[in-house]
């Protein structure tokens, strides 16, 4: 006697990705499981830009800082500090955030499972099988179970199992290997750190690929660095740091690293059954590492591809996420890759790169791109003369 539950989709992962998704569909009246593990906080700097404040509905009180600044700086430690006119960058804790989009989900009819997903198989009905195991991490006795969908999501994050089991490519993401310590925030008299500013530093002794970072959230701050370099001493690098910011003094709440996938995965879909979406997807903007607010447009596109295909039953559907996504995000993810791949290449360039922080035009384009998420297209002299002076930098004729 068949007793499997079934489902239209089984989202695996509840994460801003996976928890899109799973409202996205189940507020389109699909039945979905949200397959989640237990008691995990994503290891996040957590910044999150207005676009997806306003996309995604997210309430005043998720926000836990407001920043109006960056500070860019480089390996000479002189200092480009990058106001916000009219805008901030919202930050966020990963604890609060990822539950309150899971909440968000389930009231829209989302069933809610707490397991560790193992694998998929298929039934002579050619259905999906999810094997998942639950009770280990939380505590109670290990019971294997499995539930059958129409469609699975994998929104599982980076080294996603889903991806390395059913994705062309999964198993053989690029990843930088990001690393933080979660502090006790300083007064605000401390000069060294501003509750309202996040510090960037470009500086091969503390990433010598990528940046090192320290992103307040209100009572705590993250202070944390990442490259692509396997060996390279990550907790080292970041003890060195805080005590080269002043910082090192500060109470450590937390220590933990993730990988950050940096490259599109050239296929979303297994072409059948399955579709990934988020890190799990590769969908982080390279030279930043921002991966949430594309976590979520990501699994909005994945929803609707899901949709279409549940519907029409036409599995050639489900191609569509990873189009319509990268026609919105694909050239900012081209230019951010070329300019990681260039700038971040020794301290010489690094120092370049900072003075060109310094232009005003520069901070305007970025952070209209950062908060809008779109290519700013209505200035075109901008564009020009941000170009002869990058030139001018490449060349060596600006003083730096
Ligand atoms: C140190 C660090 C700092 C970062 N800082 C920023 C930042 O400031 N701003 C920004 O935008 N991005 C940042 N990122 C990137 C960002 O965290 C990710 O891009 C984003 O979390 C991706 O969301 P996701 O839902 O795809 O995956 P995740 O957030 O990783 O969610 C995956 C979910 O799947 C679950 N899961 C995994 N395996 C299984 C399994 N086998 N069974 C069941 N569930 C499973 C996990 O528990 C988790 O809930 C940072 C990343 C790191 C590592």
């Amino acid at each position: 006697m068949e007793t499997r539950r079934h489902y239209d989709v089984v989202v695996v992962g509840g994460g801003p990705a996976g928890a899109t998704a799973a409202a996205d569909l189940a507020a389109r009246g699909r039945s979905v499981l949200l397959l989640d593990r237990a008691g995990r906080i994503k290891p996040c700097g957590g910044a999150i830009p207005p676009r997806l404040v306003r996309d995604y509905a997210i309430p005043e009180e998720i926000i836990c800082a407001r920043i109006n600044c960056a500070r860019i700086v480089a390996p000479s430690a002189k200092h480009v500090d990058m106001h916000i006119d009219g805008g901030y960058v919202a930050m966020v804790d990963r604890e609060v955030f990822d539950e309150f989009l899971r909440e968000r989900a389930e009231a829209a009819g989302a069933e809610r499972q707490t397991g560790r997903f193992l694998r998929i198989s298929r039934d002579a009905g050619a259905h999906a099988i999810v094997h998942f195991r639950s009770g280990s991490e939380a505590g109670g006795d290990i019971v294997d179970d499995c539930v059958s969908a129409r469609l699975v999501i994998g929104a599982d994050g980076a080294n996603s199992l889903v991806a390395r089991q059913e994705i062309a490519g999964g198993d053989r993401m690029p990843c930088v290997f990001a690393y933080h310590e979660i502090v006790r925030s300083p007064d605000a008299s401390d000069i060294t750190f501003d509750p309202r500013r996040c510090d960037v530093h470009y500086d091969g002794r503390y990433s010598p690929d990528f940046y090192s970072w320290v992103f307040p959230h209100g009572k705590t701050a993250s202070i944390g660095t990442g490259t692509y370099h396997k060996g390279f001493g990550l907790r080292e690098s970041v003890a060195a740091f805080r005590k080269r910011t002043g910082l090192d003094q500060l109470e450590t709440i937390r220590r933990e690293g993730a990988p950050i996938p940096l490259k599109p995965l050239k296929r979303w879909d297994n072409g059948r059954d399955v579709i990934v979406t988020g890190d799990a997807a590769g969908v982080v903007a390279p030279a930043s590492g921002e991966g949430i607010y594309y976590a979520m447009a990501s699994a909005t596109r994945v929803a609707e591809a899901v949709e279409e295909t549940l519907r029409t039953g036409q599995v050639r559907a489900l191609a569509t996420a990873r189009k319509r996504f990268m026609k919105s995000h694909g050239r900012v993810f081209l230019i951010l890759g070329i300019m990681q791949w260039f700038w971040y290449r020794n301290d010489r360039l690094r120092e370049r790169f900072v003075s060109i922080c310094a232009d005003k035009d520069v901070q305007r384009l970025t952070w209209e791109s950062y908060m809008n998420k779109e290519l700013v297209r209505q200035s075109p002299v901008a564009h020009v003369r941000i170009f002869f002076k990058d030139l001018g930098h490449l060349l060596g004729l600006a003083r730096t």
